[in-house]
């Protein structure tokens, strides 16, 4: 009940569509009745019951039942039969369209509140999305999301909403229909409800084996089909070692487990249809007889009515068949929605603390006293002393995974720090307020993360104010204005998902001239002229040298070549720093970078 009212949740933003959308529903449930309700004239005036016999009587004791009899069988009398006839069918057809108007305007609300909630949903998960921590995006997670993001709504798109839907349609319709029985004969009613839930459980009974068989069924399909696997991926196996009939064997014995299994739930699903219809018949059959019995004895029960009962009983099964489906698929949208509360609950970490500094700008130093970090459980680095002097630039170098890209990372505080001190100016980072602080770095990275926009808009996203003689200055720094220019509506030129229409040195420089516009104290190159060729990188490394002049740089690269000439040369390996000076310091000593060197230039 508690998840149920948890589902609910996600439509409560909108309770004044939801009341509409729920009087509606009321009021297509008693238009229906009413338009049901007309077969008692109908039948009266088809039977002639009216002139055959004489006027019932009604007195004091009389019921409302009496009464509406007597109304109808008056006007039948004062119109004539044929005249009443018209009435009654043109009555029908009016409440038939009052009733799928109400209808109609049920589902419009119902429209919008459903949408409006996954909408919602959507939104959330986008926003939260922003708000989480580098931290939470593991490669493993990044499915999650993205699942969550596509098969955990649209589930809940559909059953949740689907349910919703229904539950706010079946107990009106359900309520009314089940008093106005109450009110026709509250002995047959009391008949059928004992009659029913034995029914139920019948019914109920034969579904659950049904479920269990073909839940049994699919663990074997999976079985057969996996065994179909592992032959097909070890066949030279199977082959080498010519052990086809033994392999033949168990297959036929799992083929023919589950050639078993389905014969057994064909033949339940068959017997299924015919027995429910036995049980539905026989119900009728003793409410038929019931309620026969009482038009029989006389006045407890009319015919006429008897017959409008057995109609509106009917009617009531769907409703009623409804609201447990809503019920069960309410339950499948609650696991989704959990699913998703993983995401949406997530810890964000508040990055801020309390009364944060102000950030104006880089003045002196940043220096790593200490640190110690770890993504899970093992340090990726160890104990870094650095200090980084306003104007300078470093390069960091050494094998891959020794933790370079991570020492980056951690000056926009992308992660944070377990052990020692990060500081900027001598104010640990953790201090400075978030937004501003990263707004000092300018990071371009193997991978140039473009979006599916225009040039312009690209740029845009390093500085939103920029002209358009900034964002061309820019691109003459990154060396891009030329094959922008080229292209075809130049700045306004669409470049595709993730800058797919331009060619890899293009989006790097694209990727520069955006780092240009955000004029950035400090710069990040995490292997920026890695993934390029030699012509590219040429141009690519120049923009980035008319880009480093006058800022603290951090220069990542897998290519020693290319921060030769940096003067200060860091080497990492396995999150320690193990030697530092320039390139000829470095390659006098015999260490890590000399045999680096050696390696690459016997590779190239
Ligand atoms: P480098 O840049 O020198 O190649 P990285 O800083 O990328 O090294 O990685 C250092 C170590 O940290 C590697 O062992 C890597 O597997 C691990 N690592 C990097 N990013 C993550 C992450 N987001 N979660 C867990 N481990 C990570």
């Amino acid at each position: 009940m508690k998840k149920l009212l948890q589902i609910l949740s996600y439509v409560t933003p909108y309770r004044g569509r939801l009341a509409l959308n729920f009087l509606f529903n009321l009021l297509t449930a008693a238009s229906s009745l009413i338009s049901f309700s007309a077969i008692v004239p109908f039948l009266k005036i088809l039977f002639d019951s009216t002139s055959k016999k004489e006027a019932t009587v009604i007195d004091d004791d009389s019921g409302w039942l009496d009464r509406l009899n007597v109304i109808f069988e008056q006007y039948i009398r004062e119109e004539g039969a044929q005249q009443a006839l018209l009435v009654f069918c043109g009555t029908m057809v009016v409440l038939f369209l009052l009733r799928n108007l109400f209808r109609y305007l049920a589902l419009h609300q119902m429209a919008y509140l459903r949408n409006a909630a996954v909408r919602d949903i959507r939104n959330k998960i986008y926003q939260k999305l922003l708000r989480l921590p580098m931290g939470y995006y593991t490669e493993e997670r990044k499915g999650h999301i993205l699942s969550r993001m596509t098969n955990e709504v649209s589930e809940i798109e559909w059953s949740v909403m689907g349910s919703i839907e229904a539950l706010f349609r079946e107990p009106p319709m359900i309520i009314l229909y089940f008093s106005s029985l109450v009110a026709i004969s509250w002995q047959l009613t009391l008949f059928v409800l004992v009659l029913l839930p034995l029914t139920g459980l019948i019914v109920g009974r034969i579904g659950k084996s049904l479920k269990k068989t073909a839940k049994e069924s699919q663990k074997e399909l999976g079985e057969v089909v996996s065994a179909v696997e592992e032959t097909v991926g070890g066949i030279r196996i199977v082959k080498g070692f010519t052990v086809e009939d033994r392999f033949w064997n168990r297959f036929q014995v799992l083929n023919n487990g589950y050639f078993r299994l389905m014969v057994r739930l064909f033949r339940k699903q068959y017997l299924a249809s015919p027995l429910g219809e036995l049980i539905s018949v026989s119900t009728i059959a003793m409410i038929l007889w019931f309620g026969g019995n009482l038009v029989l004895e006389g006045r407890l029960l009319n015919g006429e009515f008897f017959i409008l009962y057995i109609v509106i009983f009917s009617q009531l099964l769907s409703p009623a068949r409804g609201l447990s489906e809503a019920l069960v698929r309410a339950q499948r949208g609650i696991a989704a929605s959990e699913r998703i509360d993983e995401i949406l609950l997530a810890d964000e970490r508040v990055l801020e603390i309390e009364q944060p500094k102000p950030v104006k700008g880089f003045q002196n130093s940043l220096e790593f006293k200490n640190v110690t970090f770890s993504y899970l459980d093992e340090p990726v680095l160890k104990n870094i002393q650095l200090t980084i002097q306003k104007g300078e630039s470093i390069a960091l170098v050494g094998p891959s995974g020794g933790g370079k890209s991570t020492l980056v990372d951690l000056l926009p505080r992308f992660y944070d720090i377990q052990e020692g001190q990060l500081l900027m100016d001598g104010v640990p980072l953790g201090e400075y307020e978030v937004f501003p602080l990263r707004s000092l770095f300018g990071i371009v990275s193997q991978k140039s993360i473009l979006f599916n926009d225009t040039i312009r808009g690209n740029l845009q996203i390093g500085n939103e104010n920029a002209t358009e003689a900034e964002m061309i200055e820019a691109l003459k720094v990154a060396n891009a204005y030329d094959f922008v220019m080229a292209l075809p509506d130049g700045l306004d030129t669409n470049i595709g998902e993730g800058g797919n229409k331009l060619s890899g040195g293009q989006q790097q420089r694209m990727s520069i001239a955006r780092a240009v516009l955000k004029d950035p104290p400090i710069l990040i190159f995490d292997e920026a002229t890695s993934a390029l060729d030699t012509e590219s990188e040429r141009l690519v490394q120049d923009a980035l040298n008319k880009l480093m002049v006058g800022r603290t740089s951090f220069v990542i690269a897998h290519r020693l070549s290319t921060v030769q000439h940096v003067k200060r040369i860091i080497v990492l390996e396995k999150g320690e720093v193990v030697q530092e000076g320039t390139h000829d310091e470095l390659i006098a000593q015999e260490g890590l970078y000399k045999r680096l060197v050696e390696l690459q230039e016997l590779g190239s």
